[in-house]
């Protein structure tokens, strides 16, 4: 059933089913409740499983807590205690008795940029997963194996650097980078994106020199003595393209890569609870349809069109929405309005401390542009969404969605803003106002803690600011933007109630939420994010059979130890897609 471009509010505060998706909801066997979807043979007889003795955590405030559900044709139909639930077995139920584990309803991040391939294919100078220091040796090394079996001119590039992730206490320079190659342009991508470091012959090939102008939007960094050192930023980033060519594959060389690379990354969502991730990653479409028909995708997708897909359905009237309960189309792909939060050149409305000149980050994107963009694409029907991190950027984006609203106005369309870090009271008051949907970046608070000096605790007591949102009203979800954060929900969930990081170092702790809510952040708010809250993101009879079974119980651990937690079986759609 396709779902429909204006998302019905109501229907999330209920809880209810009813409606959107056409599911009915009623009582059954006291106190348990059941729901069918239209047209489907959803009673709850007979059911495909039936899962007992749970500590279920549903995420649906009608029935917060249950023992067990039976699941039929992907869905649940019956939630309720163990004594009734285990009535309904019949001759061809399987069942699993959970021996007292916590189970969840499947994991959902709203932004997401894993297509796999880089991981399988490219060289890795960081930990993709984990907090893990590395020496600049170590990257110079993997780097200089890849350079000998790479033609001279052709790029040699590093992938997942994390500059505070560096056991030699300095920054990686292209003096380092020298050292792989004085035959090859080197690039070494920060795990963020919005920075990289290049060596002389990338500089020299670009024809960049210490005396060239920072372009629009980013800045070529300069050293004590005023030479390159290496670092770019943001829009500068694209002026260095041309040192080199790429490794070129045919066209079916190629096809294979994404392919495989969505099947891995696919294995890997699943591996740590992700049953639907929202992807920021043009031109892998084709390839999680492809991997779907011969089920190697095993999470569902909320795809983010930019490009010649966005061109196309604003073009042929495709709006979000169109699609499947596997794969559908979402909001756009984050339209980036300004620099990054772990990079540090997100547009803020004060210096960062300890950087001179005194320095307020990287817009990149003009109001006027900003505003074109946005009245085209909610004309269209497709749901809006920006990339903005600082208050300077978000203040821009939000002028442009009022403006569109309210030239176009479509009831409640939920427009997003990726990260949506620093924000003001009124900001807050203009997003509540839109009903904007954030996506809050999920897993920093634990894995980015040794950057966080860099803005301040006053700031910090602003920025990813769950506590602030849900106060607020706003439905704020969680992000991780991998390949910038680790993509694990229960490392975001640590975080989320700890607000302390890796290092130990806590920062912005009114910002804590508490679990339940933690909970909800990742697994219903994400279902809001995309209009999908009727048919997913809680354990209620008439949705999809998405949940997570883990080893122990969130409310009962260690708050520090959540992240270790251990995923024992992730089940999509009433099937296991992961064993531990
Ligand atoms: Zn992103």
């Amino acid at each position: 059933m396709m779902m429909n471009y204006r998302c019905n509010r109501r229907e999330f505060l209920s809880h209810s089913g009813a409606g959107i998706a056409g599911l009915v909801s009623g009582q059954w066997l006291g106190g348990a409740t059941t729901a069918h979807a239209q047209g489907a043979d959803v009673t709850p007889r007979d059911p495909d499983l039936v899962v007992f003795n749970a500590k279920i955590y549903t995420v649906d405030s009608r029935v917060p807590k249950a023992e067990a559900f039976a699941v039929k044709g992907g869905r649940f139909v019956a939630v309720g205690r163990s004594d009734e639930i285990k009535g309904l077995v019949g001759k061809k139920t399987q069942t699993y008795d959970a021996r007292q584990m916590m189970i969840v309803p499947g994991f959902i991040d709203t932004h997401n940029h894993g297509r796999g391939e880089v991981l399988l294919y490219n060289v890795l100078v960081g930990n993709p997963f984990d907090v893990e220091f590395v020496t600049i040796q170590s990257i110079i090394d993997k780097l200089r194996a890849r350079a000998a079996t790479t033609p001279p001119g052709t790029w040699v590039e590093g992938y997942f650097f994390d500059d505070t992730k560096l056991k030699d206490n300095r920054p990686l320079n292209a003096q380092d980078l020298d050292k792989v190659s004085t035959e090859h342009p080197v690039f070494v991508h920060h795990r963020g994106g919005h920075t990289g470091f290049y060596n002389s012959v990338a500089f020299q090939r670009a024809g960049i020199t210490k005396d060239t102008p920072n372009p629009f939007g980013g800045t070529y960094d300069k050293d004590e003595k005023g030479e390159l050192n290496g670092r770019v930023t943001d829009r500068a980033m694209a002026t260095l393209s041309k040192a080199g060519t790429l490794e070129s594959f045919s066209p079916a060389e190629k096809e294979k890569r994404v392919s495989n690379g969505v099947a891995f990354i696919s294995k890997k969502f699943v591996q740590y609870g992700l049953t639907t991730v929202h992807h920021n990653e043009p031109g892998v479409l084709a390839a999680m349809q492809e991997q779907r028909v011969s089920a190697g995708l095993l999470h569902r997708v909320s795809y983010e069109p930019t490009g010649d897909l966005l061109e196309a359905m604003i073009q042929n009237g495709i709006e979000s929405g169109f699609g499947d309960e596997w794969i559908r189309l979402g909001a756009t792909y984050e339209h980036t309005v300004d620099g990054s939060f772990s990079e540090r050149t997100m547009a803020i409305s004060r210096p960062y401390i300890g950087i001179s000149p005194p320095y307020q980050g990287n817009l990149t994107e003009t109001q006027e542009d900003l505003n074109a963009w946005a009245e085209r694409v909610h004309r269209a029907g497709i749901r809006l969404n920006c990339h903005a991190n600082g208050d300077v950027a978000i203040d821009r984006v939000l002028t442009a969605y009022e403006r569109a609203l309210k030239l176009y106005p479509r009831g409640d369309v939920r427009p997003k803003i990726t990260h949506c870090s620093l924000i003001n009271d009124d900001l807050v008051r203009r997003m509540k106002a839109l009903n904007v949907v954030p996506a809050e970046f999920s897993t920093y608070a634990y894995y980015n803690s040794d950057k966080f000096h860099f803005y301040g605790e006053e700031m910090m007591s602003h920025m990813t600011a769950f506590r602030t949102l849900i106060d607020a009203g706003i439905v704020p979800s969680a992000g991780s933007d991998f390949s910038p954060g680790p993509f694990s929900p229960l490392m975001a969930i640590q975080g989320m109630v700890t607000r302390t990081g890796w290092n130990g170092e806590t920062w912005g702790a009114n910002q804590r939420i508490s679990l339940e809510e933690a909970l909800r952040v990742n697994t219903i708010n994400g279902a809001y994010n995309s209009c999908e809250e009727a048919i997913k993101g809680s354990i209620t009879s008439g949705k999809l059979a998405d949940f997570v079974v883990l080893a122990d119980d969130l409310h009962t651990v260690d708050k520090k130890k959540i992240k270790d937690v251990q995923v024992v079986r992730t089940v999509v759609g009433g099937s296991t897609v992961y064993q531990a």
